[in-house]
């Protein structure tokens, strides 16, 4: 599947792993709906990309919500011509001891992560199989799809949760022409992670720098931080992939700091 043309929808891509995801589609001639909470956000990074409009539009999405989920699917498709990739990318980190996890924190956490990739997924299969041309669906996973770390107990359920989505929409997909595929990288220095440096550094009782030295890097091959544009080349090989050969799948992108 070439990607001129296509139609992307990216979830939470007004900042960090989803906006250079759109960055690196636009310019391999995708057309591209920059989907996040912070609509001004996303409407900037969309006139950044491009000034007309013609090939990036921002959306208005809160995934944890089914009407503006569907509301801004459709927008997509009405303005774009149907859908042809999801990159359902969106998504927080609250990092905190089990014991005392608070349950609206947990709940919430699982909503963004879970319900926003059920919702999102539903929404663009629907238009994917009435189009017929096929499709690409791309979950943003994590290492934490594959490990485990202490403090994150309702991300790692999530991330591992989304590789049993992916292989059932793989199944299902495959008639269609639809595949699913989910990508895991490691830690990549977006506001996301530069939130959780302090925050883990107080809750561990450790430097900022041990942190990063001992907690985030400590098991990659070479001490190196992924960066946005590792991943964004990954899901640009799995978007354009042509055929079901490769659905299903879960990639690690992590400086070797999980060895499938
Ligand atoms: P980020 O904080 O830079 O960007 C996340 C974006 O998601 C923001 O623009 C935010 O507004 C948006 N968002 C948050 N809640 C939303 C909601 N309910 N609806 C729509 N948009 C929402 O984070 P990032 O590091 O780029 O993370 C993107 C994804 O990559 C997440 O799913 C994250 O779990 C995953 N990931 C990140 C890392 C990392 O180290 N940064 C590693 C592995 C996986």
């Amino acid at each position: 599947m070439s990607m001129q043309n296509k139609v992307a929808v990216i979830t939470g891509a007004a900042s960090g792993i989803g906006k250079n995801i759109a960055k690196v589609f636009f310019d391999n001639g995708a057309k591209v709906a920059i989907a996040d909470l912070d609509f001004k956000a996303a409407e900037a990074v969309a006139r950044e990309l491009d000034r007309s409009g013609e090939r990036a539009m921002g959306v208005a999405m809160d995934v944890t919500s089914e009407a503006q989920v569907e509301a801004g699917i459709a927008a997509v498709a009405a303005q774009f011509g149907g859908i042809d990739i999801l990159v359902s990318n969106a998504g927080i980190q609250i990092v905190a001891p089990m014991e005392s996890y608070d349950f609206a924190n947990w709940k919430k956490m699982l909503a963004i992560h879970l319900d926003g990739a059920f919702l999102t997924t539903r929404a663009c299969l629907k238009l994917m199989y009435a189009k017929g041309s096929g499709g690409s669906v791309i979950y943003m996973g994590s290492v934490h799809s594959k490990e485990a770390s202490m403090l994150k107990a309702p991300y790692v359920t999530a991330k591992h949760g989304l590789i049993g989505l992916c292989k059932v929409v793989a199944k299902e997909g495959a008639a269609h022409g639809v595949r699913a595929n989910v990508i895991c990288p490691g830690f990549v220095r977006t506001p996301l992670v530069e939130k959780q440096i302090p925050e883990q550094a107080k809750a561990l009782g450790i430097s900022e720098e041990a942190v990063i030295k001992n907690v985030m890097l400590k098991e990659t091959v070479d001490g190196e931080f992924t960066t946005v544009d590792d991943v964004a080349q990954t899901a640009l090989f799995l978007a354009s992939f042509p055929s079901n050969a490769l659905t299903g799948q879960s990639i690690v992108v992590s400086h070797g700091w999980f060895m499938q």
